[in-house]
């Protein structure tokens, strides 16, 4: 399979004639090659989209809000190619692509839709003046996406882009490029004017850094690591672009001795291996309440000893392949980390033995790790894998405290019965967003988002119309 870039209207490869290839985690072997692309191919697709960009703006939301329902249709009618494809590029179960990545694709532009037709703006009535908001398109924008949720973001941020009457150029992860491919085929089918949507393929150094520099993109939305996010916006900051960073996570899960504790040992074991631990809201850290330490850290493991590791397009099977051998590396480096630094390794931390072609792929079982210090590196540094570190606390305020020491704030989990304990807790961790008995549940609406070192900027609902969009004010002298 050799996959092309989409730039007006048009699937052609990198002007360069390179190409890289795309592997399948699971096997180590090839599926694909994608356009290396550069510099010359992303001013090609920024010159198509500046050039589709004012007739654009001037569809009517009406229309425009149709054609992200026709993409949505185009999906919903691929659903299960796509989740085999993503599965052969990601290595994830095809349970959770067929039931998570590829419906959640298909909503976000059937959301959009539904969030553009009932957008609307302030008016400012005074004695003697009438403001009101005009709200208008930012004009081409970029968006870079990461590996381990490749179309599921890539539509939540193409959707919203377009919906605003912005064009886009997108830049998916060079390890993950098959659903993005998929994606051009099912817009082209839709109709969509040609320049409005333009796909790049290629790494982020040759690819990305051009987009991100290139000075008619006016906006950068960006999801991936907290060091490419600190490089993406060194570089648009002096051209003053707008900059939305969705960047990594170190996230907590606090379990409460009132808790519901199987629930929350169950939450608990979801929240850190779905997707092998490669979510950025993935609970790596369990700190529990020292009254229940012992049950529930052990609930946890015989939880995580029954996670079925193997083959990823195997219905039932619960933990497929990290998504390379470098990933894989860098994970197993950590628990050589985490044996220095002391921890004991309760589960996992080896490789499965599978069968041939599954041999050579990147599968580590699930890991659970007792004794650390929370302050060290293992249980302060994103690892991004199928590995939890677990804590005592005695009082909530060190919860909190243990919650709050690390340079991530993206999100966390909060386990009690106790309503007053679940409001105090969630308005002290320092997170953009908090569950509480629960996680990884999506409304659209909400702003979704980090602090501190997990980004800038909120997406999601209203928040993602406005990122995409600028604002002016007018004023009428009454
Ligand atoms: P990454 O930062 O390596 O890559 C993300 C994207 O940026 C890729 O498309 C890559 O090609 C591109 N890129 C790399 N260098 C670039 C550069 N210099 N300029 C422009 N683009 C460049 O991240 P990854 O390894 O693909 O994804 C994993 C990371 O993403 C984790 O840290 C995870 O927490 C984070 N993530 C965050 C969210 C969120 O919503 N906060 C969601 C998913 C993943």
């Amino acid at each position: 399979m050799a996959l092309a870039n989409l730039i007006d209207g048009a699937f052609v490869p990198a002007r360069s004639g390179r190409s890289l290839p795309d592997y399948d985690p699971a096997t180590g072997l090839q599926v694909a090659t994608l356009p290396d692309s550069g510099a010359a191919d992303i001013d090609a697709a920024v010159a198509a989209a500046l050039r589709a960009q004012p007739s654009w703006a001037a569809v009517a939301i009406e229309e425009r809000a149709t054609f992200l329902e026709r993409i949505a249709d185009g999906l919903a009618a691929a659903a299960s190619a796509l989740a085999r494809l993503e599965t052969l590029d990601t290595g994830k179960p095809i349970d959770l692509s067929s039931t998570l990545d590829v419906p959640r694709a298909v909503r976000n532009f059937r959301f959009f839709a539904g969030q553009v037709r009932h957008d609307r703006t302030d008016a400012h009535h005074g004695s003697d003046s009438l403001n009101y908001t005009l709200r208008t398109p930012i004009g081409v924008v970029g968006l870079i996406t990461p590996w381990n949720l490749p179309l599921y973001l890539l539509s939540w941020k193409v959707a919203p882009a377009l919906a605003m009457g912005n064009c886009v150029v997108a830049k998916p992860s060079e390890l993950t490029p098959l659903t993005a491919a998929a994606l051009c085929e099912v817009v082209t089918a839709a109709g969509l004017p040609k320049g409005v949507f333009n796909l790049v393929h290629g790494t982020g150094p040759a690819a990305g850094e051009p987009l991100v520099a290139h000075p008619q993109v006016r906006a950068i939305s960006f999801t991936g690591g907290t060091a490419t996010g600190a490089r993406v916006a060194t570089t648009a900051a002096p051209l003053f672009k707008k900059l939305s960073l969705e960047l990594g996570g170190k996230n907590p899960t606090l379990i409460f001795a009132d808790a519901d504790l199987p629930a929350a040992a169950a939450g608990a074991v979801r929240a850190a291996f779905l997707n092998q631990g490669q979510v950025c809201l993935c609970g790596s850290r369990i700190l529990i309440e020292r009254s229940v330490y012992e049950q529930v850290r052990d609930a946890i493991v015989t939880d995580t000893k029954a996670l079925v590791v193997g083959d990823p397009m195997q219905q039932g099977t619960q933990l497929g392949a990290l998504i390379s051998p470098d990933h894989l590396a860098k994970v197993q480096g950590y628990l050589a980390l985490a044996r220095q630094e002391g921890g004991a390794i309760l589960c996992g931390g080896d490789r499965p033995s599978l069968p041939p072609p599954l041999a050579g792929g990147a599968f580590l079982r699930p890991t659970v790790i007792d004794g650390l210090p929370p302050t060290c590196r293992t249980a302060t540094e994103e690892i991004f894998g199928p590995v939890a570190t677990v804590h005592p606390f005695a009082t909530d305020q060190e919860a909190i405290e243990i919650a709050n020491g690390v340079r991530y704030g993206l999100s966390a989990s909060v386990w009690t019965s106790n309503l007053a304990r679940a409001h105090r807790v969630s308005a002290a961790v320092h997170t953009g967003m908090v569950w509480v008995n629960t996680w990884l549940l999506r409304d659209l609406r909400v702003p979704f988002g980090g602090v501190k070192d997990s980004g800038l900027g909120r997406e999601g609902g209203p928040h993602s119309l406005e990122f995409f969009s600028d604002t002016r004010n007018i004023c009428i002298k009454l």
